[in-house]
């Protein structure tokens, strides 16, 4: 984005608040299959989306037809026409901005040639158009991102912006160049690593990169994974010492205890206000983080929260397959309750995934709890999982949307780009029917991985279609659209 832009917001978008889930004029679902003809999809026709509602972030649910040209939203409002458009009815439908999943990781387990397209694929049909993608490994970023970053615009068909992991001084010396020679604005460092993948850093290091960070200017954001290493270490320790062991994901809970997180983000978070560096902290999976966040929200304004799908969804008494293991670990059900209150009070500002794929091979289920490779695939069931959960808590789907869409968009420099239906902005778009039942398998999640989160469970509250760069696609026609949706990588400056 060259240009701050600011849309025109016309005089009628008063507020539109919801209470529940969805309100209730809204219902019926009527299949779309039959009103997508093959030709909108080749045609550079102004596309017109009539008798949906559209739920616009900050503001509410409104009525409204949309008319977009040229892939960006031309107009929103009621009674639109177009005698030259391809109009497409929608009624029962929610139109959404397209969801930016901040969290994703890539390249990890398969080559990132591959998974550049395959994983923007099951982001793509599952109602994901932008992706934050974390870019690792020890050796300075800037011999690979010219690389990274062709192969994106080759291969993805999402956008993409990127987060950098820090790891060594070298890195550290070359961020102010990752900046402004490839408007990255967000980097990343953990506290607590994963044994044998990823290494953590101790606090001095943390508080050189906090003020690096704080240097580029108020635009910049330090993405943190919190939790204290220590601590995590000897929980394990104790724990392995314990006989019998279970080999249960209730043990793996009990390793990463979340007064090990709390501690973290406290710690942290007082670090930062010696250089006034914005920190996003990443995955926040606990009741205890998420009073902690609370708490240092009231003083301090350059902090920001992220929870993930998993958490909000998963619950270690009932998801208990190995294959849920992760870092942090699935929760109770009473810390899932906590984390969508948390969302509620806008304690939380921002809902990813953290999907990094792997087939079940790759993950060695065979193995013993603790050799088992954390990590999951998830950014194919991010909107349907939290759909559905938004209608189990009874939360506003308003809210979901602008924690999945406007708000990462304005923390990491996207809004209103991204992020909004206004006019004048890119026209990525989800249609979702929020009472649309079905069952997860992978084939849906649409992941090069064998499996997924939520697997054999129905789920209500579905993507049905979407619109990138304003091109419309469904999972039966995106065979024949794809040549035509080019991911674009999103330098942020
Ligand atoms: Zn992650």
């Amino acid at each position: 984005m060259g240009k701050e832009f600011s849309p025109f917001i016309p005089e009628y978008l008063k507020k539109n608040r919801i209470e529940k889930f969805i309100p209730e004029w809204i219902q019926g679902s009527e299949s779309l299959a039959s009103s997508l003809s093959k030709s909108v999809f080749f045609e550079d026709r102004p596309l017109l989306l009539k008798g949906g509602n559209c739920i616009i972030p900050f503001k509410g649910i409104f009525p409204f037809d949309i008319k977009i040209q040229d892939g960006k939203i031309h107009s929103i409002g009621e009674n639109l026409s177009d005698k030259e458009a391809f109009v497409l009815e929608l009624k029962g439908k929610l139109i959404a901005p397209g969801i930016i999943d901040p969290h994703v990781h890539l390249g990890i387990f398969k080559d990132f040639d591959v998974e550049i397209v395959t994983e923007t694929k099951s982001a793509l049909l599952n109602g994901v158009t932008t992706l934050g993608l974390y870019i690792g490994g020890e050796e300075p970023y800037l011999k690979r991102l010219d690389d990274i970053i062709g192969k994106i615009e080759k291969g993805a068909f999402c956008d993409i912006f990127l987060h950098l992991v820090i790891f060594n001084q070298k890195q550290m010396e070359e961020i102010p160049i990752y900046y402004s020679r490839y408007g990255i604005k967000s980097f990343k460092a953990y506290m607590c690593g994963i044994p044998g993948l990823i290494p953590e850093v101790e606090d001095d290091f943390l508080i050189q990169l906090m003020e690096t960070v704080a240097g580029l200017g108020n635009d910049a954001v330090l993405n943190i994974h919190a939790e204290n290493y220590r601590l995590v270490n000897m929980a394990t320790k104790k724990l392995k010492l314990a006989k019998p062991l279970s080999y249960s994901l209730e043990e793996w809970e009990r390793s990463h205890p979340g007064f090990a997180e709390a501690e973290a983000i406290q710690r942290a978070s007082f670090l930062s206000m010696q250089s006034g560096a914005r920190i996003y902290f990443v995955h926040l999976s606990c009741k205890e983080s998420v009073d902690v966040a609370k708490e240092l929200r009231r003083r301090h304004k350059n902090l920001y929260f992220e929870t993930t799908s998993p958490y909000l969804t998963l619950d270690i008494r009932q998801d208990t397959d190995p294959l849920y293991k992760m870092v942090p670990p699935v929760r109770k059900k009473e810390d899932q309750d906590v984390l969508w209150n948390g969302l509620a009070e806008n304690i939380i500002d921002s809902i990813g995934s953290d999907h990094t794929p792997m087939s079940t091979d790759e993950k060695k289920t065979g193995l013993s709890l603790w050799e088992i490779t954390p990590g999951y695939p998830a950014v194919g069931t991010h909107l349907p999982s939290l759909l559905d959960g938004a209608w189990k808590h009874e939360f506003p789907i308003t809210t979901l949307i602008e924690k999945m869409s406007a708000s990462p968009a304005k923390i990491f420099g996207l809004y209103s780009q991204k992020g909004t239906l206004l006019p004048g902005t890119d026209a990525d778009l989800v249609i979702i029917d929020p009472i649309l039942e079905k069952v997860v398998t992978p084939r849906i999640a649409a992941s090069r991985s064998d499996y997924c989160l939520h697997q054999g469970k129905k789920l209500r509250g579905w993507p049905v279609a979407v619109v990138k760069s304003g091109k419309i696609l469904t999972p039966e026609s995106f065979e024949q659209v794809k040549t035509f949706l080019k991911g674009r990588y999103l330098r942020r400056s």
